[in-house]
Order: C-alpha cells, then sequence, then structure tokens
C-alpha cells in the first residue's frame, strides 16, 4: 500500500496580547500519512521569524536590552551570522515532538474503524514545529514574516557594558546561542541551578506563549502583574516587571516551575503545548483536545463510539 501525505485542513492564527498569549500570528497544518497503517497525524506550526541583523552605523554603536541598559555592539561577520541561524535552528527545533494531543469526543471525523479488532481508533496527533529564520519557499504563501527579530552582536570587549545583556522577544543577541544559568531558590528555599536555551525560549513567545507563572496563575505572579505601575515601591524588588517579573518565571516556586522552558529553565509542560491547541480548536470547534508530554507508545487509542448511527 503506497498511501500519502494528505494536508486534511489548514488555518491562521492571530492572536492577541493578554493573559492567555502574547500578540502573535502563525500558520497551523494538520496532515495525515497514509503511507502507514494506521495512519499517523501530525500538526505542523509554521512560523516565519526573519532575523536581521543590527549593525553599528552613522555613529550609532549601541542598543539597548529589555531592561533599557545601552550595550556597545560591533559588525556581524558572516560567518558568526552563520554560526547564529544554525544555533537558532537547532534551538526551535526543540520544541518538536514534546507533544501529542487526542482529539475530544465531539471530533470523530479522524477516527479509523479497525477490522482486526472491531474497534473504533482514536488518533494521537504529533505536534511538530517548522521556523524559518531567513527567507521562505514560496510554497509557504506569506508574502511578510510574522516577526521580525533584531539580533545584536554585543561587544564583550567595553566594560562599560551593564552585566549581561537581556533579550526580548523582538530583540535577541549573539549570546542567546549559548544556553543561559540561573540560580535560584525553590518554594522549599532550596536553590537550584537552571539551564536554558534562550531562542527556545523566545519562539515560545512567537509562538503566542506568555511566562509560566502567568499561564498558570500563580499568586507571586498576580502580586507581580497587579503592582506593575512606575511609581510602585515593588517594581524594584523580583515583583517589578509584571508578567516579565521574575516570580513569573518561577523564582521561588517548586524546582519544576521555574525549570519549564517558559520559566527559567528548558523542560516542556502541557501549557507550553497551547498553540497547537489553540490550533486544533480553530480548526475543530470548541472541544477538550487531550495534551500528552510523552510519546504514548502507540498511535491510536480505541474509544467508544456511539452505536446509534445517522
Ligand atoms: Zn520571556
Amino acid at each position: 500500500m503506497a498511501g500519502t501525505i494528505e494536508l486534511l485542513k489548514s488555518a491562521s492564527l492571530k492572536l492577541s496580547y493578554d493573559r492567555l498569549s502574547t500578540e502573535t500570528s502563525l500558520e497551523a497544518r494538520l496532515y495525515r500519512n497514509s503511507r502507514t497503517f494506521p495512519a499517523t497525524y501530525e500538526l505542523d506550526l509554521q512560523l516565519w521569524v526573519k532575523l536581521v541583523q543590527i549593525n553599528p552605523s552613522g555613529g550609532n554603536f549601541w542598543v539597548v536590552d529589555a531592561d533599557n541598559n545601552p550595550f556597545f555592539i560591533r559588525p556581524w561577520k558572516p560567518q558568526d551570522w552563520s554560526n547564529f541561524i544554525d544555533a537558532a535552528n537547532r534551538q526551535a527545533d526543540l520544541w518538536n515532538d514534546k507533544f501529542w494531543l487526542k482529539p475530544p469526543n465531539s471530533v470523530t471525523e479522524l477516527d479509523i474503524f479497525d477490522m482486526n479488532n472491531g474497534l473504533w481508533m482514536r488518533p494521537y496527533i504529533k505536534c511538530t514545529l517548522t521556523t524559518y529564520f531567513g527567507e521562505v519557499p514560496g510554497s509557504f504563501g506569506l508574502r511578510s514574516p510574522h516577526r521580525v527579530v533584531e539580533v545584536a552582536n554585543v561587544d564583550p570587549s567595553k566594560y562599560l557594558n551593564p552585566g549581561s545583556f537581556r533579550s526580548h522577544a523582538l530583540l535577541y543577541s549573539e549570546k542567546d546561542a549559548t544556553p543561559s544559568v540561573a540560580t535560584w531558590p525553590d518554594n522549599l528555599g532550596v536553590s537550584h541551578s537552571f539551564t536554558q536555551p534562550v531562542i527556545t525560549h523566545e519562539i515560545g513567545h512567537a509562538l503566542g506563549l506568555q511566562h509560566i507563572g502567568v499561564m498558570r496563575k500563580t499568586a507571586f505572579c498576580k502580586v507581580a502583574e497587579l503592582n506593575n505601575q512606575e511609581s510602585n515601591p515593588l517594581q524594584k524588588t523580583l515583583f517589578g516587571g509584571g508578567w516579565n517579573a521574575a516570580y513569573c518565571y518561577g523564582y521561588g516556586e517548586a524546582a519544576d516551575m521555574a525549570d519549564d522552558i517558559m520559566g527559567a529553565g528548558q523542560k516542556f509542560s502541557a501549557d507550553d503545548a497551547k498553540p497547537w491547541n489553540w490550533s486544533a480548536l480553530t480548526m475543530f470547534g470548541p472541544g477538550f483536545w487531550t495534551t500528552m508530554t510523552a510519546y504514548p507508545g502507540f498511535n491510536f487509542s480505541a474509544v467508544e463510539r456511539n452505536r446509534i448511527r445517522r
């Protein structure tokens, strides 16, 4: 049996900026691969994040980072740029094969009847991500990028640079190719070291995800949210910065929270599968899609279907 890879559904998502998501857009494609039996399904999110060099020019030798601190920059060399793009691709790829979705009871159109055991089988849909950082193939069908991100090449020889550069969703630096390390206390005061591939985290924002404490609505992150006025004395503490406060990254929470990719670490939890969930809801309408963060070991689960046929 030859079989095919078939595009079943596609959707363009536009997300607003609120507690549920950052302002962003992305494409979603649902494929069925019937080269295998049973067929396998894949929900691929497609994101065009155009990376643009910032080079010193016209007497401008510095950029300001996420904390509004000025940093001296130097020109990009072609080899360094190409290394950076390679690192960006590797870090974006970490979003692949982390989640599987099971359709809700209301969605039966993907089910397959298995004649061998007389059962209806419901697929687990593999979640994948395709990211383009430069130009995109014509078949992609988009004229402009979902997001344009500038990348600074911070000059480490300038001693005036104030500490380490902090990237944000629209500004990366050459250092993001190297994972960042934070040593933070958990909820019991025990200190842990968390390592994060920074571009992977920023791609999470590009997919519409907020920080882990925002998504999980923690009390500390909520305090940061409510005290996000410039004159508020809490701004000079770890509560400062609203949804970007350390507490919204999982500082002082159980360690698995700060270790999340949308915290200060590198783990992927069901919360981080939201962009795939939103895409499935856009394609199929309301319903509860079950998220799995580990491959269940087989492609389908047997389901009870209403025996009454119309
Ligand atoms: Zn962030």
